[in-house]
């Protein structure tokens, strides 16, 4: 089949089995181009409680395929290819946090949405990159804060908030190279840009400092926050330190704009593995079903609801 007959048969399915597609920044082109929404993990999962849909079919990784399942149980959610991981979700078990909570019985635990469902049910807030400062200065000023899994993030709303934070040593792989990049060669090349840099990032927190002594264009942000600055900027040049899938979503935004990735090795495997021969199967087979177990998904929700009376 060409790639056209593929996508007129999904769109045909679509109609069909009354599905939506959901589709993550990070996704590769022609999933993004086909999808119903496109977003970051959490707008993703709300969209799925939002729309009236008997399918989602969630073009992302496993632990955000959950997230939805957790929000809409009675919605059939499906993922296109069961091997799309995350290494950042992969990097605390629910084992770990067990342990690590015991050792700390006082303390209050925030996970960031990249954590398994298992990981979630033992949390007492859910945060994402882009509200985890808030999340955090919702808790009383006495407590002390268990924070997981990623550094990078819990480095940077450590310095951001001054508060007491036992930080979890998990990282993403893609993003934590990042962090390996001469920052100051790039700003010397491109010195009329704005670098906006994710905050799971190897160099956010000394990017955040930077920021903040020099005040160059330097600005931290969640990929729907780069989103929001890409449309509202008067500048048209900007480097941009995240999964370089972002940047298909920015430049058809801005087609006017210059979009230079910090690295154009930032590549997540586990989100290019979904391709539109998976979703077309995903759809014609109803497969791979993600249903996260009622007794496990309620205790799991809790934390997601309690970020969402937050922000
Ligand atoms: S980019 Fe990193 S955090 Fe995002 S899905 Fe891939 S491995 Fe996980």
């Amino acid at each position: 089949m060409t790639n056209k007959e593929i996508v007129d048969e999904i769109y045909r399915l679509k109609k069909e089995k009354n599905a939506v597609i959901l589709a993550h920044n990070y996704e590769l082109p022609e999933i993004q181009d086909i999808a119903d929404f496109v977003g970051d993990s959490l707008g993703l999962s709300q969209q799925a409680a939002k729309v009236d849909a008997d399918v989602i079919v969630f073009c992302g990784v496993h632990f955000m395929a959950e997230t939805a399942s957790i929000i809409s149980p009675n919605k059939k959610v499906l993922i296109p290819d069961l091997n799309a991981g995350c290494s950042l979700a992969d990097s605390m078990t629910a084992d770990e946090l067990r342990k690590w909570k015991s050792a700390n019985p006082n303390a209050v635990v925030v996970s960031y949405v990249n954590t398994t469902a298992e990981v979630k049910a033992e949390t007492d807030y859910c945060c994402t990159s882009s509200n985890a400062v808030k999340i955090v200065e919702s808790i009383p000023q006495d407590k002390q804060i268990l924070f997981g899994p990623d550094k990078f993030l819990g480095r940077y709303v450590k310095s951001m908030t001054g508060r007491d934070i036992k930080i979890w040593d998990g990282a993403c792989h893609v993003h934590e190279k990042i962090g390996e990049i001469d920052f100051d060669k790039k700003m010397e090349e491109f010195p009329n840009s704005d670098f906006l840099v994710h905050p799971e990032c190897g160099c956010s927190t000394s990017c955040m400092l930077k920021s903040e002594v020099f005040d160059c264009n330097i600005k931290i942000y969640s990929t729907e926050g780069m989103i929001e600055h890409v449309k509202n900027s008067d500048n048209n040049e900007f480097v941009i330190a995240t999964e370089v899938g972002i940047l298909h979503r920015l430049k058809k935004l801005r087609p006017d704009g210059k979009f230079v990735p910090m690295s154009e090795n930032s590549v997540c495997e586990y989100m290019k593995m979904i391709t539109l021969e998976k979703v077309l199967d995903a759809l014609k087979y109803e497969q791979f079903v993600v249903k996260v177990p009622e007794e496990l998904a309620k205790k799991a929700r809790i934390p997601i609801e309690r970020m969402l009376e937050i922000i």
